[in-house]
């Protein structure tokens, strides 16, 4: 047996099969001509390259199921119709013709012209465009250079080996049922591991040149909860894991004996589970584990997988869908996160350091025609079912108000139209900014509800970029400047009667859910997979004695003495 590397493990799911390694590269392309003879025969094997690209790529697109987002379905369609594009296939051949190249540096030179033509444009759809074209033509190169064979391979059942991965790779990949997934950088709190978390989907990230160490169709084991990588287990490890992935399933179906059951602390306080959604699969996983709420609902995940932005009326559509799937489960949409490690094509965000640039709530204030869509939208849907708005990233009072009239004058617009709406619903903020945090008890006076988004407010807090796993080891939800700005914002808002939520990783993790318990937390929202081990976990839970203890311990931060009374709320060891 190898053992091929360790990182961070982010589901905790355990994986065996093949590696698959994911090449990304740009392929390197060198000047070349033929001789005037073979022009025909060169003409017609670029051709046939752009025959077989295309036929593979229509494989994968009849391999998603009809139930896939539109919008993964016309990424693919688009790329289908540029196979077809004069641009991408007669050109080239007239270059083949007229200058004797040979396929790919024909190729190539047009990919460079028209990336160059984009390149002068500052409109980012045709930023879109442009990487578009880059995607295409490596289809094209690899057909070319006969490297496809591999790519044609079936994903299905592959452990998938990349140096990183897109949440948007990851959607599509989930479709073509890989079984587990590794990548060489990438924290255990970016967007694609908490999407791997909720897909279900074993995973370790940040293993370092992994993709150089393993080969192609070699067997592995991926832990995803030690985050451990193994290649060429001998049979006894491989038993191993079997067991380990038999006694999940397991537990899993004891866990399942808790749906229906009300989530109560031992001595009878009744603690809200909520749902952290964004696929439309999640939806399911609510109603069937009977979630009480949905805490959060991303809805950045519109905007991946697609050329441009989406309409009023598409968000619409989504949002009525998403809220008469819940049936009656009410919901938190969160307007949209974009910028950071959320980046999608279409869409301008600053580049020198995103996380603390043109994002979230700052970006759709500056863009009110990307923005006031989306919000029309949320009104109409809320005509539907019970629906709150949460505002994600405030960092000052006056993007409250500012949203606040957004939302008042687009009500009044919906009602001057006889548009179908609902416009008196609850607005909350999400935490997740230390300024925030410090602030809340002025917040509070301003806005409904409270969300602590801890994936955010730990890297803003501990300055560490929450996708850098350089610096993951600081990653500390535990670290007394963390513990002291949680009970800020749950003090301030049980001071003002707003509910308090947290819907970061950290509260579905139940390491943590005693102290949170304790600190006064009563509404916790995690990934449809965690309800069912949180709700487990706080039926053991005495609230009472928790918040004792907890109390104690907050007074203690200072001490070197906390840590000994941490170990003992969160039964560490
Ligand atoms: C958070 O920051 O904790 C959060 C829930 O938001 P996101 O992970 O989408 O940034
Ligand atoms: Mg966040």
């Amino acid at each position: 047996m190898t053992y091929a590397g360790n990182g961070i493990g982010i589901t905790r799911g355990v994986a065996i099969g093949p590696a698959h390694i994911l090449q990304r590269d740009q392929l390197e392309i060198s000047p070349r001509t033929i001789e005037q003879d073979q022009v025909q025969a060169e003409t017609e094997r670029f051709r046939q390259a752009v025959n077989n690209a295309r036929e593979r790529l229509q494989g994968i697109r009849r391999k998603i199921p009809e139930s896939t987002r539109s919008d993964i379905i016309e990424f693919i369609d688009t790329h289908l119709l540029m196979m077809n594009d004069a641009a991408l296939v007669e050109v080239p051949i007239d270059l083949i013709s007229r200058h004797s190249y040979a396929a790919e540096w024909a190729l190539q030179l047009q990919r460079d012209a028209l990336v160059q033509v984009f390149n002068t444009m500052d409109d980012p759809y045709l930023r879109t465009r442009r990487d578009d074209v880059e995607h295409v033509v490596n289809q094209i190169q690899k057909a070319l250079l006969e490297l496809d064979e591999e790519a044609e391979e079936e994903l299905a059942g592959k452990v998938i080996l990349a140096q990183d991965l897109t949440p948007a790779d990851t959607i599509l990949m989930r479709h073509q049922g890989i079984a587990a997934f590794i990548t060489e950088f990438g924290g255990p709190m970016s967007h694609t591991a908490i999407l791997a978390r909720s897909l279900g989907i074993p995973a370790v990230v940040g293993v370092h040149s992994i993709t150089r160490i393993l080969r192609h169709g070699e067997q592995v084991v991926v832990d995803g909860e030690q985050g451990v990588v193994l290649a060429d287990a001998d049979p006894a490890t491989l038993t191993h894991y079997a067991r380990r992935m038999d006694s999940a399933e397991q537990r899993q179906i004891r866990l399942r004996s808790l749906i229906g059951q009300p989530a109560t602390t031992r001595e009878g306080t009744r603690i809200q589970l909520m749902a952290n959604i964004e696929l439309p699969e999640d939806i399911q996983a609510t109603r069937e584990l009977q979630a009480d709420a949905v805490g959060l609902y991303r809805t950045e995940f519109l905007y991946m997988n697609r050329e441009g932005t989406p309409d009023e009326e598409e968000h619409y559509q989504t949002y009525r869908q998403v809220v008469e799937g819940l049936d009656g489960i009410p919901i938190t949409i969160r307007t949209l996160d974009l910028g950071a490690d959320k980046q999608v094509d279409g869409c301008t965000a600053s580049s020198c350091n995103p996380a603390l640039g043109l994002r979230a709530i700052r970006l759709c204030l500056k863009e009110p025609k990307m923005f006031q869509p989306q919000i029309r939208a949320i009104l109409r849907a809320a005509a539907h079912g019970p629906v709150r708005i949460m505002i994600p990233m405030l960092s000052n009072l006056q993007e409250i108000r500012r949203l606040k009239q957004i939302v008042t004058d687009t009500r009044a617009q919906l009602e001057a139209e006889g548009v179908a709406h609902d416009g008196d619903i609850p607005i909350g903020g999400m935490i997740e900014v230390p300024a925030a945090a410090l602030a809340a008890d002025a917040f509070s006076r301003e806005l409904d509800f409270f969300s602590i988004g801890t994936n955010d407010l730990i890297q803003y807090t501990l300055a560490i970029d929450r996708v850098d796993d350089e610096v993951n080891y600081l990653y500390d939800p535990l670290h007394p400047s963390i513990l002291r700005l949680i009970q800020m914002v749950i003090e301030a808002g049980r001071k003002a009667g707003i509910p308090v939520s947290m819907c970061g990783e950290m509260a579905g993790d139940p390491r943590y859910i005693p102290l949170l318990l304790g600190m006064g937390l009563r509404e916790f929202s995690m990934q449809p997979g965690s309800l069912l081990l949180a709700k487990e976990s706080l039926l053991q839970l005495d609230a009472g004695k928790l918040a004792r203890q907890t109390r104690k311990l907050m007074k203690h931060l200072a001490d070197p003495q906390h840590e000994e009374m941490l170990r003992k709320i969160c039964h560490l060891h």
